[in-house]
């Protein structure tokens, strides 16, 4: 039985802890996705290398001139054909316009044959305003827009996957309205318990996954999920597991304030 391995994972370029080179081998080595999204991403850094040897979607310059970085979608083994519109009625929508560099997306494609569609973004922690708000309560709900038009646009095989600056009580119902279904979520009796999980909204035996650090002293951060992975419900009878957060990648915090989230679909 073969698989598609689909990861996301905050690679903090704002301030790397490690060379570009050494996160990008710690991908090939543990993580091993077949396509990734990466979030708070560069294309390349000073010195230290690019993805060379990956196909991989972004926008120049990231998201502004203060904020050089952004989402980045990237495959070894598939193809990734951009979207940049999709059909609406009587006109295209154009896609990644609220926040330009949040948000990448892309029909895959193993030679002539399509296997769905990954859409990679970013809960950018502003107001409509732009100023800081320190959550992706403003932007995820903006961004959703774009999935909603993705979806309508007659796309069934849909993955979304990205850090969205939100708890999982802001988040699970939310993706729920528009028919994306929550992968850590639905996968939840699976795992054990997050002890003391921030903003659960579920409780006890959340399944939830500590990928967000959360704290400056080694050991001392409070357990919390930012990053998720989503499909749309066509997708859901080939979901095999679902890995992430600190519990699966314990050398996570050498590399990133953040640790991936990562799932498998039977092909
Ligand atoms: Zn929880």
């Amino acid at each position: 039985m073969s698989s598609i391995r689909i990861a996301t994972w905050n690679v903090k370029s704002i301030a790397p802890r490690q060379p570009l080179n050494a996160r990008r081998e710690w991908i090939e080595q543990v993580i091993n996705p077949d396509i990734i999204v990466l979030t708070e991403a560069k294309a390349q850094e000073k010195g230290s290398g690019t993805w060379d040897g990956w196909t991989s979607l972004y926008r120049q310059g990231g998201i502004d001139s203060k904020r050089p970085w952004g989402t980045v979608l990237a495959s070894s083994r598939y193809q990734l054909e951009q979207i940049t519109t999709v059909k609406k009625k009587f006109s295209k929508y154009e896609l990644d316009t609220h926040f330009p560099g949040a948000l990448v997306a892309a029909d895959v494609y193993e030679g002539q044959e399509s296997w769905g569609t990954i859409v990679g973004m970013y809960g950018l922690t502003v107001d409509r305003n732009g100023d800081s708000n320190g959550s992706g309560r403003y932007s995820v709900p903006t961004l959703m827009n774009d999935l909603e038009a993705i979806l309508k646009s007659g796309r069934t095989r849909v993955v979304v996957a990205g850090d969205l600056n939100l708890h999982p009580q802001n988040v699970t119902h939310l993706f729920t309205e528009i028919g994306l279904v929550d992968l850590i979520h639905y996968t939840s009796e699976d795992r054990e318990n997050l002890k003391d999980c921030v903003g659960c909204g579920v409780g006890h035996e959340c399944g939830h996954l500590w990928t967000h650090k959360n704290g400056n002293a080694d050991g001392n951060g409070k357990a919390q999920q930012l990053d998720y992975i989503f499909a749309s419900k066509d997708l859901l009878d080939e979901v095999d597991v679902v890995t992430g957060g600190i519990q699966d990648f314990p050398d996570a915090w050498s590399l990133s304030d953040h640790a991936p989230v990562v799932v498998d679909f039977v092909r």
